[in-house]
């Protein structure tokens, strides 16, 4: 059957070239890189590179970047390490209500250790208002935390605006940018954040591996207590191979930026016109030029997500509802939630995500079968057959 992977926000498949780096790590070169003997000293030359290649593509200092496990890591360090050392200067943080998990759960802990949080709200494409933010400022405030890019919608939210009132202010400024880092630039200098978070699975490195960035000067109390490792900000034996093709994927994502990304958005448009021009009734979610070039999620009125997720798989399209995390569950997305969307619509939303590897032919299968499947599930649906023409008081849906 034929496969085509449209989930590339969940997880992206290993490039070819960064498989075929990381392998002798995994042979030859299996040293601890802290070991002082030739097998160490072999990998830690490795590591090095791989910290410079990071810190080219987000424009900091190698000295800058601690390898972490994955995004989730880095949220947690970023978040609980600030609050642990400045608790002398504050105990508030502000955040978005549309943030990953690994952000939000995170501060769900910290809330219940005693620190305070305040959620932003967004509007109903998703997006911030910026005067929120400053109203939220106490001179409690001590870290702003609003993620690049959303993996839901693909909504990039405007990072260096939000440096600026952070920096103003004298405020610590975190960005989640496990999205944003390869597929659009991002610059830790000209958006004046503190501390970033990289995950290597979703820019074709393998799982298991991520980055942050901590800028200079920054007091982060350690996470994770061991050894001496990644200066005694990070403990724990090095992810070598792991390590070794996030370096790469960077380098590889740094150089087609503009390139591979123009083609992949312009497959997504594609997929968005040709999904909006064959089937009635849809609600794009999310804003509609703001958006990473890769992504596309769509409410299709009267079905569930689920039941289209399913139908799709057994065509051979990987798409998702919601995140990965959340789906599965019966929980509405609480980005969807946050944006005000229907509870019904919120059910029947699907995310597409392109990779770099999709092809015109995958876009067009989709654009080829989706249409009866979404036809099909609504014949069945009795919200598409209650009869309504105008707003139906029963079904609440949308007006047929
Ligand atoms: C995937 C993701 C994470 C978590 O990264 P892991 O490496 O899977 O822990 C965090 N934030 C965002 C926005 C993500 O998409």
């Amino acid at each position: 059957m034929r496969q085509i992977y449209l989930d590339n926000n969940a997880t992206t498949r290993v490039r070819p070239e960064v498989l075929e780096a990381i392998l002798p790590f995994y042979k030859e070169q299996f040293g601890n890189p802290s070991s002082v003997h030739w097998a160490g000293r072999a990998v830690t030359g490795a590591i090095e590179k791989a910290r410079e290649q990071v810190a080219a593509l987000i424009n900091c200092s190698p000295a800058e970047i601690v390898f972490t496990s994955c995004g989730s890591e880095g949220d947690n360090m970023a978040l609980k390490g600030t609050m642990e050392a400045l608790q002398n200067k504050g105990d508030h943080i502000i955040t978005t209500t549309v943030e990953h998990p690994a952000v939000l759960e995170t501060c769900g802990y910290l809330e219940k250790a005693g620190y305070a949080v305040t959620y932003l709200p967004v509007d109903a494409d998703g997006m911030l208002n910026l005067a929120d933010l400053e109203a939220a400022i106490t001179d409690r405030t001590v870290l702003i935390s609003v993620m690049w890019a959303n993996n839901e919608t693909g909504n990039l939210y405007p990072i260096a605006e939000i440096g600026k009132i952070a920096r103003k202010h004298g405020i610590r400024f975190h960005s989640d940018a496990v999205q944003a880092v390869g597929k659009v630039p991002v610059d830790v200098q000209t958006a004046n954040v503190d501390l970033l978070v990289i995950s290597g699975h979703k820019l074709g490195a393998p799982k298991g591996v991520g980055a942050i960035y901590i800028r200079r000067g920054t007091k982060l109390t350690p996470f994770m207590h061991g050894g001496h490792q990644e200066r005694h900000r990070r403990a724990g034996t090095h992810n070598v191979a792991g390590i070794v093709g996030l370096g790469l994927a960077c380098e590889l994502a740094g150089k087609e930026i503009d390139l591979v990304w123009g083609r992949v958005k312009e497959l997504r448009d594609r997929l968005e016109q040709g999904i909006f021009d064959n089937v009635s009734e849809i609600k794009l979610n999310g804003h509609p030029t703001e958006r990473l070039p890769n992504t596309l999620n769509v409410s299709f009125a009267y079905i569930e997500g689920e039941g289209i997720l399913l139908n799709l798989d057994m065509l051979g399209i990987a798409a998702s509802s919601g995140s990965a995390c959340t789906s599965g569950s019966l929980e509405p997305s609480h980005v969807l939630g946050a944006m005000c969307v229907e509870v019904s619509l919120a059910h029947s939303s699907t995310r597409f995500s392109l990779g770099t590897d999709t092809t015109p032919e995958d876009i067009d299968y989709v654009i080829e079968k989706l249409p009866p499947v979404i036809q099909r599930l609504r014949d069945m649906s009795p919200l598409y057959n209650c009869g309504h023409t105008d707003r139906c008081e029963t079904c609440s849906v949308l007006t047929k």
